[in-house]
C-alpha cells in the first residue's frame, strides 16, 4: 500500500531532535510566551524574508487576526468586500466571514488553481478593499500582477500561504508578497508541527503589533487591553518542535520537487491533465513546493477506484466548492464554471519528502496503465 502522506514516517526522520526539543521544553518550566516562540518567530521571519512573525493557534487565526486588526487600524470595516478564489479551502473565506466582511469569490485560472489575475479587476467595486490570494497546493499566485492591481486600486493584499512554505518567484517567497501573510503549521502541512499552530508574517510594524495584541487578550503589556482580543498563541511545545522541522524545510521540499519531475516527466496518459502554468505549459518542478500534487481528469472516481484497487492511496482537494457548501448556503445558486469543474475533476497523487523513488515509478506505471 502507498500511503497518501506518512506523517508519522516524516517525523520519524527528526525521533531524536523532536525528543530533545520537546525534553526541553518540558524541564524549562515554561509553556507559553517563552524562549522558544521567539526564537522560531524570529528563525520564520528571516526564512520568509520579512520583518516580523507572529506565532498564532493555528492557520484560520493567521488570517482571522490579520483581517480584526486591519479593522482595529482603521484600514477595513465591517461590510468591505475581500476578493478570493472560488475554489480556494474553506478557510480562507470562513476567515473572511468571520471577520464581518464580504467574501467576493473570482474564479481562478484553469490551468494553476490559483486567482485569474485577468477577472480581478471586473469584481472590483467602491466596496472592494483588500484580496486574499492563496497559493494552492504549493504555487504562488500570480502575485507580481496582483500587487500591481491592488497598488492602482488602494487594495489591501493578504496572502494565504498555509500550503506554500518557502515557494518562491524572482527570489521572493511566500509571505513576503502581500501586506501580511497567514501560515498554517497543521501537522499535514509542508511545515508541520506535531498538533495545530500558524503564523502571521509582515513588514508592517504596526499590523504585528495589534496582531500580537489580539490574540494575546487584546493585550500588549501585563493586565492593560487595547482590544476586546482572543486568546490565540503558539504555544513553547509546538515552537520548539517547529524550530527542529524548519530547519529541514528546503531539504523536504527539494525532494518533493524531484518526485513533482517524475510525476511530470513520467506520467504519460491521455485522459489526464497535469500541473500547468498559466499559459499551460507544464509547471516547472521548481516553481512550485508540492503540498500536494494534483492532477484532473474527467473520469475521477474510476481513476481513484482504479488507483486504490493497485495499492495507491489518493485523495480530493476538494470534493465540495465553498458555494455549495451548507455553511454557504445562501450561495448555492451563485455559478462558478471553472471551479466547479475543477471540484469534479481533481485528484491528488501521494506526494511527500520521504516517499521514495520505487513507489513514485510505481504510481507512474500504474497511472500510465490507466484507461
Ligand atoms: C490549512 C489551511 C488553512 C487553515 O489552517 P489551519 O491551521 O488548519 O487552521 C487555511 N488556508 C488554507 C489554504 C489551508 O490549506
Amino acid at each position: 500500500m502507498i500511503p497518501f502522506l506518512d506523517l508519522k514516517g516524516i517525523n520519524a526522520q527528526y525521533r531524536d531532535e523532536l525528543i530533545k526539543a520537546a525534553t526541553d521544553v518540558i524541564d524549562s518550566g515554561w509553556y507559553v510566551q517563552g524562549q522558544q516562540v521567539k526564537a522560531f518567530e524570529q528563525e520564520f521571519a528571516e526564512y520568509c524574508g520579512t520583518k516580523h512573525a507572529i506565532g498564532v493557534a493555528n492557520g484560520l487565526d493567521a488570517l482571522i487576526l490579520t483581517l480584526r486588526a486591519y479593522k482595529e487600524l482603521g484600514k477595513l470595516k465591517e461590510g468591505d468586500e475581500v476578493i478570493v478564489p472560488a475554489n480556494t479551502y474553506i478557510a480562507s473565506i470562513l476567515a473572511i466571514t468571520e471577520s464581518r466582511l464580504k467574501p467576493i469569490l473570482v474564479e481562478p485560472n484553469e490551468h494553476t488553481y490559483n486567482l485569474d489575475s485577468t477577472l480581478i479587476e471586473l469584481a472590483i467595486t467602491p466596496n472592494t478593499k483588500a484580496i486574499l490570494a492563496v497559493h494552492l497546493y504549493g504555487q504562488l499566485a500570480d502575485m507580481p500582477t496582483i500587487n500591481s492591481i491592488a497598488q492602482k486600486h488602494n487594495l489591501l493584499v493578504i496572502e494565504d500561504s498555509a500550503q506554500s512554505h518557502g515557494a518562491q518567484m524572482h527570489g521572493r517567497r511566500a509571505g513576503n508578497w502581500g501586506d501580511a501573510s497567514g501560515f498554517s503549521f497543521y501537522p499535514g502541512k509542508n511545515l508541520g508541527a506535531l498538533g495545530d499552530a500558524g503564523a502571521v508574517t509582515t513588514n508592517d510594524d504596526e499590523l504585528a503589533q495589534a496582531i500580537r495584541a489580539l490574540g494575546n487578550y487584546g493585550s500588549h503589556r501585563k493586565y492593560e487591553n487595547l482590544y476586546q482580543g482572543v486568546n490565540s498563541r503558539l504555544d513553547e511545545m509546538q515552537a520548539a518542535l517547529l524550530r527542529v522541522k524548519l530547519k529541514n524545510l528546503d531539504n523536504e521540499t527539494k525532494r518533493r520537487q524531484e518526485i513533482a519531475a517524475m510525476y511530470i516527466n513520467g506520467i504519460k496518459n491521455d485522459a489526464i491533465v497535469l500541473p500547468m502554468l498559466p499559459n499551460s505549459t507544464p509547471l516547472t518542478p521548481g516553481n512550485c513546493v508540492w503540498h500536494l500534487f494534483v492532477i484532473r481528469t474527467k473520469l475521477r472516481e474510476k481513476l481513484q477506484s482504479y488507483l486504490s484497487e493497485h495499492g495507491i492511496q489518493s485523495l480530493i482537494h476538494y470534493p465540495i466548492a465553498p458555494h455549495h457548501q451548507r455553511a454557504y448556503k445562501d450561495w448555492k445558486h451563485q455559478s462558478y464554471p471553472i471551479t466547479e469543474s475543477i471540484h469534479r475533476e481533481v485528484l491528488s497523487l501521494p506526494i511527500s519528502p520521504i516517499l521514495d523513488n520505487e513507489s513514485v515509478n510505481r504510481v507512474i506505471s500504474i497511472t500510465n496503465g490507466f484507461e
